[in-house]
């Protein structure tokens, strides 16, 4: 079983396929993310507070994505053939440093893509589970928090 903060920061990417998957592509954009043993935080972009309804899917999607055991692929490339591939997608609010010129881009297939450094499990079930916690909307800085611990 891998470390448990691996394990968490996983959870990110899975977690966010699912958030884009129910909210749509206004949620496209992360703007943070937090890790700190088995408790993690997702913060997207979002233009409004979500119902507690697509909250309950975006926990079930994330379950059920872990359940599938998706393989994670981990691509290495430089940075112009990976934004010709992949455009802004892989990007979040915050951005990769100008100097760098070679990307890690990890893909869960058909769910999220992203240029991310950070260790990784092998596949998504090895996260565990995901327990979503009581999320929070900021409305004047548009921001969705959805803090979660994995089990
Ligand atoms: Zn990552």
């Amino acid at each position: 079983m891998a470390d448990i903060e691996v394990r968490a920061h996983t959870a990110l990417h899975v977690l966010k396929g699912a958030v884009v998957k129910v909210l749509g592509q206004d949620a496209k954009w992360t703007a943070s993310v937090y890790v700190s043993g088995s408790h993690g935080r997702l913060t997207v972009k979002f233009s409004r507070k979500p119902t507690q309804e697509e909250i309950a899917r975006i926990e079930e999607e994330a379950n059920r994505k872990i359940k599938e055991d998706t393989p994670i692929i981990v691509h290495r490339l430089s940075r112009k053939e990976a934004e010709e591939k992949w455009g802004d997608t892989i990007y979040d609010l915050f951005p990769v440093p100008e100097d760098v010129k070679e990307l890690t881009v990890v893909e869960i297939p058909g769910w999220n893509i992203n240029a991310c450094n950070k260790q990784h499990t092998k596949t998504t079930g090895e996260v565990g589970s995901i327990k979503l916690r009581k999320p929070r909307y900021r409305k004047a800085k548009q921001l969705l928090e959805l803090p979660f611990d994995i089990v």
